[in-house]
């Protein structure tokens, strides 16, 4: 696949300050399908120097005027959503129509949302004899992971820029592809040099430059909980803006009144989406005893289903990692229905989507984030919400969830006891307006609509 071999610094293509590269793999056949610079401190600190050049300027930009700015990236994406999904697929090895349909389309709808947000949010008020002025934090540190490479670009850069932000990007080592070709999409739609910057590189190299580079003002950091407690505290000794999107154990709980197939199936699914890649994804199932037979077969079936259907996971690495937790689970006492630890291909990165049965809360299945296509089922005694509740909370993690009832106000109350950020009623559909975030270790701050607008914004009041 075409790369661009250096870095895109203040409104050009410029040479990294090193020869290193880093080799990008196709997960599906295990081939190197291109090479990318390895940035170092020197191209992070030539790529900040460039965002705060150009922050003033935007800064005093009218929003209306950063609003049709965001527009114009909107428009790019739409134009190249072919190429998007086909670099996705490239480099990520999801499936073509889930890179078309989800990978591709999901930053369009961002993007638009934060072109309209732009023009309509409310940069300042009056309170009593105050005016209260909405205004940016300043140079923003990106730092991206790989499982949906362009979403979390995008739900960094389309609100950092609507707040009068500038930004330097540090996208995943395993997705810098999509991350080129979003920082073509921008130099394209005519934005200011210097307002957005691209470092690919290595996390421990690019990544901690950028997070302790003094003069970033807020890292925006999506990712492991491990990195995330790591730049959290770099910030926090800094006295610098942080907002983590970390890990999730998200409980996909199944009420005694809810229509079972329906609730299993669409949970198989949404953990089975992009190989298990997903931190809000719903890897653990409760269901109540007097039904938990029939969910652990209706399961096993739908997972036997995507067999084929699946892409491989993102690496070598990500795959050992994932194998070994099934490995674990095996070993802690869970009862394998579908699936297992074996390799489904001889080459690609491929784990077969698989099901757990008779998971306890304190096995490690049920507790860690695996980040594969593996789905745990947890039973509840009958009628016992408050046993549903405590396992559903049981977890480090609090980013999503879900509830199934026979009635949306049954489901909802439930929802409003989980300690978590996001919670899908009855297969509530995505909203990319709705605040996205965990609560506990699954992160700070909110990403997404109005609440991810205000994550990149400082307050100043005056009085009168
Ligand atoms: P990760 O290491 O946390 O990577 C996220 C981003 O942080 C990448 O750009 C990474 O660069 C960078 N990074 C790594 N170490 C850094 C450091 N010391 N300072 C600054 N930046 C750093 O996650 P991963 O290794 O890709 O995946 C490991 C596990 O994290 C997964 O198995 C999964 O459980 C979890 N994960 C969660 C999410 C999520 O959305 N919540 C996303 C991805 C992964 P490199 O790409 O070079 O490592
Ligand atoms: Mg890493």
């Amino acid at each position: 696949m075409k790369a661009h071999d250096g870095m895109y610094i203040a409104g050009a293509w410029r040479p990294a300050a090193t020869g290193d590269t880093i080799p990008v793999v196709n997960p599906a056949d295990e081939q190197v399908i291109a090479h990318v610079p390895a940035g170092g401190a020197q191209d992070v600190d030539a790529a900040v120097r460039a965002a705060r050049t150009a922050f003033p300027a935007w800064a005093a930009t009218p929003p209306a005027e950063r609003a049709a700015t965001i527009g114009a990236v909107r428009d790019g994406l739409a134009a190249r959503k072919d190429e998007i999904a086909g670099t996705v697929t490239a480099e990520l090895g999801a499936p073509p129509a889930f890179s078309q349909a989800v990978h591709a389309a999901v930053p369009i709808l961002v993007a638009g949302s934060y072109a309209e947000l732009a023009a309509t949010y409310s940069f300042e008020e009056r309170v009593g004899n105050s005016t209260v002025y909405a205004e940016p934090v300043g140079v923003v540190g990106a730092i991206t992971p790989w499982n949906y490479p362009l979403h979390q670009i995008v739900a960094k850069v389309a609100p950092a820029l609507a707040a009068g932000c500038t930004v330097v990007l540090k996208p995943a080592e395993n997705t810098p592809l999509t991350a080129q070709l979003f920082a073509e999409i921008v130099h394209d739609a005519g934005l200011p040099a210097g307002m957005f910057n691209l470092v690919t590189g290595l996390g421990p190299v690019a990544g901690q430059a950028l997070a302790e580079h003094e003069d970033v003002d807020l890292v925006s950091f999506t990712g492991s909980t491990a990195v995330g407690k790591q730049i959290g505290a770099v910030a926090g000794a800094a006295v610098k803006r942080v907002a983590l999107e970390l890990g999730g154990k998200s409980a996909n709980v199944i009420l005694p009144s809810a229509d079972l197939a329906k609730a299993v199936n669409v949970g198989v699914a949404n953990v089975m989406a992009n190989s298990g890649q997903t931190c809000s994804a719903w890897t653990r199932m409760l269901v109540d005893a007097a039904r938990y037979d029939e969910a652990v077969e209706l399961a096993g079936a739908a997972a036997a289903k995507y067999g084929d259907r699946i892409g491989p996971v993102v690496s070598e690495r990500q795959r050992a990692r994932v194998r070994g937790y099934i490995e674990r689970g095996i070993e802690e006492g869970a009862r394998l229905v579908a699936g297992g630890p074996d390799a489904p291909r001889d080459r690609g990165y491929y784990v077969r989507p698989t099901v757990f049965a008779d998971v306890t809360p304190d096995m490690t299945v049920a507790q860690e984030e695996i980040f594969g296509p593996v789905v745990s089922l947890l039973r509840y005694e009958d009628e016992d919400e408050d046993e549903a509740e405590a396992i559903a909370n049981g977890t480090v993690y609090g980013l999503a969830g879900a509830v199934w009832a026979g009635d949306e106000a049954e489901a909802a109350a439930f929802a409003r006891r989980l300690h978590t950020g996001q919670v899908d009623i009855n297969g509530g559909s995505f909203n990319p307006l709705a605040p996205f975030g965990g609560y506990k270790q699954s992160g700070v701050g909110r990403e997404l609509g109005a609440h991810g607008l205000a994550e990149y914004l400082q307050t100043k009041s005056l009085q009168f």
